[in-house]
């Protein structure tokens, strides 16, 4: 059998206790080639297939706790939290907006799925609200990092979906430009966040456009339904 090559990866936070990242092409981690995707990637991680946490994502607002041993992947839900350490979380996009959330002082984690649909829903205030509840988490401490999405130089959206955004997270979230509408997921997202009390320095967005960087992403709306998917995953690798 040939020895799968590890996927490329682009870091998104990598000091020793947490890893995040999200998977760059030509590795394609669509949920039903994922696994084996992850394969080579999860034996350079030191991560066992058992701690592979995933979901079937619905753009909803649901977070599920990691609490077992053993997870039950692919229930209905678009993010996770977790305290224990090993876990792998990951969310699969192809434009949406991937979030990863830590928070150093109470050794926790998130990673969430926000398309338009999830973060007008308010999904990452859910995944906040989980880490406050569960973990005992200060939104002060917890640091978020951006994956790579579909950006505001190209993500145009119908009046009416940018009157929406404007009117829950402000104007700043969309522009005008030449008679149409684009939306800015990541300001929405960061406006939502910043409301839940994590500091904007915290906050740091990522300065790739899924649908612009062709050489690097898959995007939707570039490529159509039958386009690949990247992963964006986070570990707490070990507490203090
Ligand atoms: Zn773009």
């Amino acid at each position: 059998m040939m020895k799968a090559k590890p996927p490329k990866i682009l870091r998104l936070h990598s000091p020793s206790r947490f890893a995040a990242f999200t998977s760059l092409k030509p590795s394609d981690m669509s949920i039903d080639k994922f696994e084996k995707g992850m394969v080579s990637l999860l034996r350079r991680l030191g991560v066992p297939a058992e701690k592979l946490v995933y979901a079937r994502q619905v753009h909803g607002a649901k977070i599920l706790a990691v609490r077992s041993p053993v997870f039950k992947n692919l229930q209905e839900a678009d993010g996770f939290v977790a305290n224990k350490q090993g876990y792998l979380l990951s969310i699969f996009t192809a434009d949406c907006l991937p979030v990863v959330l830590f928070d150093a002082k109470k050794n926790c984690i998130g990673a969430v799925h926000c398309g338009w649909r999830g973060s007008y829903k308010g999904i990452a205030k859910n995944a906040v609200l989980r880490m406050k509840r569960l973990y005992g988490s200060n939104p002060r401490d917890i640091q978020v990092r951006f994956g790579p999405s579909i950006q505001k130089c190209c993500y145009e959206v119908s009046p009416e979906l940018g009157v929406k955004f404007a009117d829950r997270f402000g104007k700043s979230c969309v522009q005008k430009r030449d008679g149409k509408l684009f939306l800015d997921l990541e300001r929405a997202n960061e406006t939502l966040l910043v409301r839940c009390g994590i500091p904007k320095k915290n906050i740091i967005k990522n300065p790739h456009c899924t649908m612009c960087r062709k050489d690097l992403f898959y995007s939707y709306r570039r490529d159509g339904k039958g386009t690949g998917r990247m992963v964006t995953s986070i570990m707490l690798k070990k507490s203090l």
